[in-house]
């Protein structure tokens, strides 16, 4: 059951012991406010319980130095009402992460789902989430997640070994179980949860091991695969192609999802979710791909610090990307501000020549601008460090996503090419349109 107090469902307190009173939403618009943006909010900062060795998030602490990283009541309260008031699509999501969220304790988050219920507006709908390493989720942790269907991502980067590589306690100890043992309760409640898995230098190599561990042992039906590149530098975006141990390779990052895909689309379509699969079906079905590194511009990706500053992105929370703070400016204002909006263009305007000119861009948009710092083949800066694994990807799937984007156009299903695959005669053309015999292409075993 919610441990709400009664008044605070009833009537939230507005603005009591705020430092400073928060700005009310602009009588007109910003004509630049997208309707709808995305906002990752951490009321911890980057502040977490585990040390997991590519996290690029623990060293942000020394931007606020001897902060105690823990978003105030006021605080949030202004954030949900700022949020709420801003956006204008029916269903808004409030995502909650970290660092790691759960530090906060329950009763945080049951005041921020009885604000966003008193903040609410007419007709909106309320989709909460929340990124997790999992290790401390109790009993009562997930009878809150249950109630409010809180949609959980949970970081896993594969069968233990493979997973306790990297994802270590500060001790350096392996947090497999303690992440299981989280999962087991996820799952006892009937939470429905997502898997992140991090692709990186220990798991790269073992694509359908790390896929069907989530799928057959953990009856995991929506899975994020995120690759892992980490400069060597250790300072920002300028350019060098230097990459950490841990860092995917890039060759392997495309052979880790093209092996998965080619799993996925011979029994899995419509019964397992893969983001970037399914987001490379909207690019070839020609609508917008849904995840913000595949999108032609971003900019509608931001990241709210515990202390109310507002970045651009998760990924580039640094001094120069810091566009306001919402006890200051509205959160609709900083959103819309000329600095987010020329951010989120620059992602198509730098684009080298090389990203304009090839064939898959419709699909890639030259990814996240944050892993463009490698040289293209005829020397121009800006090119993504991933572009050997993105081209080969994209180019592979284009077969099997021709014809489910085909099968969407007609009204039908994109599962119906896992029937179609099977049906085929051995020695027919597969329908793919490879021009092999099906029993050399997709009824060859993965
Ligand atoms: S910088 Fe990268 S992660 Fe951030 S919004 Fe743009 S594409 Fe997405
Ligand atoms: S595959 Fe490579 S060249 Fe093509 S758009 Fe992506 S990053 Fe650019």
């Amino acid at each position: 059951m919610s441990q709400i107090p009664i008044e605070l469902k009833r009537q939230p307190s507005r603005g009591t012991g705020a430092p400073t009173p928060a700005p009310a939403l602009p009588r007109d618009r910003p004509p630049t406010a997208p309707s709808y943006f995305h906002i990752m909010a951490k009321p911890t900062g980057p502040i977490c319980n585990l040390d997991c060795e590519y996290c690029f998030f623990l060293s942000k602490d020394a931007l606020y130095p001897g902060d105690r990283f823990r978003m105030s009541d006021e605080l949030l309260e202004v954030y949900i009402r700022q949020l709420l008031e801003s956006e204008q699509t029916p269903e808004v999501t409030i995502a909650w992460q970290g660092g790691e969220p759960t530090l906060m304790g329950v009763d945080f988050f049951e005041r921020a789902v009885a604000l966003a219920e008193c903040y609410r507006q007419r007709g909106q709908r309320l989709q909460h989430t929340i990124q997790t390493n999992g290790t401390l989720l109790t009993d009562r942790w997930c009878e809150l997640l249950r109630e409010h269907n809180f949609l959980v991502g949970i970081s896993i980067d594969g069968p233990p070994a493979l997973h306790d590589t990297y994802r270590v306690d500060k001790r350096g100890n392996p947090t497999y179980d303690k992440v299981a043992r989280g999962l087991a309760l996820l799952q006892k409640h009937e939470v429905e949860f997502n898997v992140l898995c991090t692709v990186n230098a220990a798991n790269d190599r073992y694509p359908l091991e790390v896929y069907r561990y989530f799928r057959d042992e953990l009856g995991a039906r929506y899975i994020q695969f995120i690759p892992i590149v980490e400069r060597d530098n250790d300072t920002g975006f300028q350019e060098g192609d230097q990459v950490t141990d841990r860092s995917v390779d890039p060759v392997r990052w495309g052979a880790f999802l093209i092996s998965v895909f080619e799993e996925w689309v011979r029994r899995d379509v419509g019964t397992v979710f893969v983001t970037t699969f399914d987001a490379a079906l909207a690019s070839w079905y020609g609508a917008a791909p849904g995840m913000c590194v595949f999108n032609e511009t971003c900019g509608n990706a931001l990241a709210l610090e515990h202390n109310g500053d507002v970045y651009s992105c998760d990924h580039y929370v640094e001094p120069g990307y810091l566009l306001g703070n919402i006890t200051e400016t509205h959160l609709v204002e900083l959103v819309a501000s000329p600095r987010q909006r020329m951010f989120g263009e620059a992602k198509r305007d730098t684009l080298p020549r090389y990203c304009r000119e090839c064939d898959v861009r419709f699909a890639c948009h030259g990814e996240c601008p944050k892993d463009r710092f490698t040289l293209t083949p005829d020397g121009e800066p800006g090119l993504n460090y991933l572009c050997a694994g993105y081209k080969s990807f994209f180019g592979h799937i284009d077969g099997p996503m021709r014809v489910m984007a085909y099968l969407l156009r007609q009204g039908r299903f994109a599962d119906e090419i896992v029937g179609m695959f099977a049906a085929a005669g051995r020695n027919d053309r597969c329908p793919c349109g490879s021009g092999r015999k099906a029993k050399q292409c997709h009824q060859s075993p993965t």
